[in-house]
């Protein structure tokens, strides 16, 4: 028989017991950022300029560019543009499409792909001051980077953040994290439950709006997607394709598109007092 005192006991446990479960797994649940009225989604889009070494896709250079740079004026996009100057073209010597798309308010950063052959520091750091120097001649202050093939190094990284970089977007996959030596981090939006079929936030699959919508249904409010201005050339549905994806986001979603210098800044005012990266209200 209980008596009174632990009948007391067990009637309060049993009537609180329930209600800190049931605090517990209210706190446990993330209201996702996006979940606020008209919050919207933040699409970083980048784009490789390059030809890599293939001496066939320079004469395509002018057209696929351009191309491009009308799709996004169609769906005002604000793209980040990664030049390459290491291989057999230079991309700061196409002035009027460097000027074409600074002019429609796109950003420029860097693309380089030989960090793994370089043996030496001053290598690395002659690598990343000949592309400041290229870009200089626009008055382009180089703020983003970006390694070919993904490959990138502590060493590459520290040498980026004395010359001024502020964002690497290396990562082949992951969410925009701030790194050690304070850059910000944004890698590609990768469907994780996928990695085997590699569904990254590109074109090559057409799967984009799937990523996009199961993303979204996780509570992810900040994608970023890349491309190469020569995919367009290869495959000539592709230029539609793009241009469908977007109008398909932008009836879905309050969509936002940013530069990854803009990104650098939104996320910066949060950095003191959450290390997590939210978005707020651009
Ligand atoms: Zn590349």
């Amino acid at each position: 028989m209980m008596n009174v005192d632990t009948k007391r006991v067990y009637l309060s446990v049993k009537l609180i017991l329930p209600l800190l479960v049931m605090g517990v797994m209210v706190s446990s649940i993330q209201t996702p950022v996006h979940q606020k009225p008209n919050s919207p989604i933040i699409m970083i889009v980048t784009v490789d300029w390059e030809v890599g070494n293939e001496e066939a896709l320079r004469d395509t250079i002018p057209d696929s560019t351009r191309a491009i740079l009308r799709l996004f004026k169609k769906h005002d996009i604000k793209a980040t543009f990664l030049a390459e100057c290491d291989s057999i073209v230079n991309m700061f010597e196409y002035e009027d499409l460097v000027n074409e798309i600074l002019a429609d308010g796109h950003e420029i950063g860097f693309h380089f792909h030989l960090i793994c052959w370089l043996q030496t520091e001053t290598q690395m750091k002659t690598s990343i001051e000949y592309a400041k120097e290229e870009a200089g001649r626009y008055n382009i202050d180089l703020k983003s980077f970006r390694a070919g093939c993904f490959e990138i190094t502590p060493k590459y990284l520290e040498l980026l953040k004395e010359a001024g970089f502020h964002v690497d977007l290396s990562e082949r996959e992951g969410t925009p994290h701030w790194l050690n030596n304070g850059m910000l981090e944004l890698p590609l939006t990768h469907l994780k439950k996928w990695h085997i079929l590699n569904y990254y936030l590109n074109f090559y699959n057409r799967d984009m709006e799937k990523i996009v919508n199961e993303k979204y249904k996780d509570g992810t409010d900040i994608f970023v997607l890349y491309f190469h201005q020569w995919n367009i050339v290869k495959d000539e549905k592709l230029l539609n394709y793009m241009d469908n994806f977007f109008s398909y986001i932008e009836k879905k979603y309050n969509v936002k598109y940013i530069t990854c210098k803009e990104a650098y800044r939104m996320f910066y005012t949060d950095k003191e007092n959450n290390d997590s990266i939210s978005h707020g209200d651009p």
